[in-house]
């Protein structure tokens, strides 16, 4: 396959939420999409077919990102179908099952957030990485590009979700390290960094970020929303930001900013 042909993204968690946010502005952007999800195929099939309706092809992909084997075949399968992969978004996360103090957490959830927040992006990126390489060795794509998901609990401290926050750090980190690692490739490595995003993960505290964002918490005072962090990683993919590796991009009403 030539690198004339539409360039391909691997979104992992893009049946819902912000991954199906970004997997439909990077449709929108000219991107082909692979839509990993890890259970939910039906509303994978959703989003496939909101990307067709757009122009683009869209396949999906059920594997859980923490498990060794179903990443391989992940790749395997995205490189099987489209013959090349020129963005990797790393999305894929979740919350503890329970939120728990930090006293009383447990090593179960938190190897149950990290396997899926930081050791899964981690060792994913890891292959994906080898894969461009070898694609932009023998030109099969132009370029590469590389986006972390992580969020605004890389820095901010919430006691009853600590394995949620390490993750967070962890993943803040990796985007550093692969930066660096892969600049003599060409290949730009992003983190773009949410605040409140609506989606399923936030509905559960639904009415606390209501009434904090209501008290101005944020000061833009509204929920974010999954396209405002899809056009953030659809600038990155138009390779508006190819300069900037390792930049954080926070996409998070301004809750960013220290005010007195
Ligand atoms: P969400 O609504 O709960 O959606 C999670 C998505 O990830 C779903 O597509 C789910 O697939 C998939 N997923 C979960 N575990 C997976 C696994 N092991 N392997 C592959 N896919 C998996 O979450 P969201 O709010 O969109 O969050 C997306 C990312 O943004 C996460 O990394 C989260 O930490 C981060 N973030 C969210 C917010 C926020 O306010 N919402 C803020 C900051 C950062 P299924 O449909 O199959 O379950």
């Amino acid at each position: 396959m030539s690198s004339e042909a539409r360039p391909v993204a691997l979104v992992t968690g893009a049946s819902r939420g912000i991954g199906r946010g970004i997997a439909l502005e990077l449709a929108r952007t000219g991107y082909d999409v692979l839509v990993n999800y890890a259970s939910n195929a039906e509303a994978a099939r959703a989003v496939q077919a909101e990307i067709a309706a757009l122009g683009a092809r869209a396949e999906i992909f059920g594997a859980s990102i923490a498990d060794s084997d179903a990443r391989q075949a992940l790749v395997d399968f995205t490189l099987d179908t489209f013959g090349r992969i020129d963005l990797l978004v790393n999305n894929a996360g979740i919350a503890p099952r329970q939120r728990r103090d930090l006293l009383e957490a447990t090593e179960e959830s938190y190897d149950e957030v990290m396997g899926t927040n930081l050791k899964g992006p981690y060792f994913l990126t890891q292959r994906v990485a080898n894969e461009m390489i070898r694609l932009l060795r023998d030109k099969q794509i132009p370029r590469g590009r590389i986006v972390f998901v992580t969020s605004m609990s890389a820095y901010t401290s919430s006691p009853n979700r600590g394995e949620y926050c390490l993750s967070k750090a962890g993943l803040s980190m990796a985007v550093a390290l692969y930066a660096d690692r892969l600049a003599e490739f060409g290949i730009p490595v992003l983190e773009v960094r949410p605040g409140i995003i609506a989606t399923d993960m936030t509905s559960v505290v639904k009415e606390r970020y209501d009434r904090l964002i209501g008290e101005g918490l944020l000061p833009l005072r509204r929920w974010g929303q999954p396209e405002d962090i899809g056009r953030a990683v659809a600038a990155i993919a138009r390779g508006d930001f190819d300069y900037s590796t390792g930049t954080v991009i926070n996409v998070d009403g301004g809750f960013c900013l220290r005010r007195l």
